[in-house]
């Protein structure tokens, strides 16, 4: 989609420092990060948030989630624990309109969230 950052992430428009590809997803580094590992899990195909999940497209989410748990296993995070999430909408936390998973780790969190 048109000036949607992530999807020009995606088409290699923009540089980033990406840790994991495939056929339907990418995966890159955070460029704020909010904790000493943290990467964010998008689909290639462009998905605005959580709410355009659909019977159709509802696979690429536990694609999403199974390679996070991978890239857990390859930084390292896996045994301590990791958090992931979904932010949606304004009230969820989401500032990018196309979905992403972050894989946040290598410190505690608290719970709940702010
Ligand atoms: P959200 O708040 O939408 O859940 O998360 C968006 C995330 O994208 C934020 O953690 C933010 O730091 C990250 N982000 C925003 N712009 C860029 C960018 O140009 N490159 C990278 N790698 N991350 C970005
Ligand atoms: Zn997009």
């Amino acid at each position: 989609m048109k000036d949607c950052l992530f999807c020009m992430i995606s088409s290699k428009k923009i540089n980033t420092d990406i840790v994991f590809e495939d056929k339907k997803i990418l995966a890159f580094r955070d460029i704020s990060p909010q904790a000493p590992v943290h990467i964010l899990l998008i689909p290639k195909m462009h998905i605005s948030t959580l709410n355009d999940l659909t019977p159709k497209n509802i696979e690429i989410a536990g694609h999403l989630i199974y390679n996070a748990t991978k890239l857990a296993k390859m930084e390292d995070i896996a045994k301590n624990g990791y958090r992931t999430v979904f932010n949606c909408n304004e009230w969820g936390g989401q500032t990018i309109y196309h979905l992403h998973l972050h894989l946040l780790g290598n410190r505690k969190f608290k719970w709940p969230p702010g």
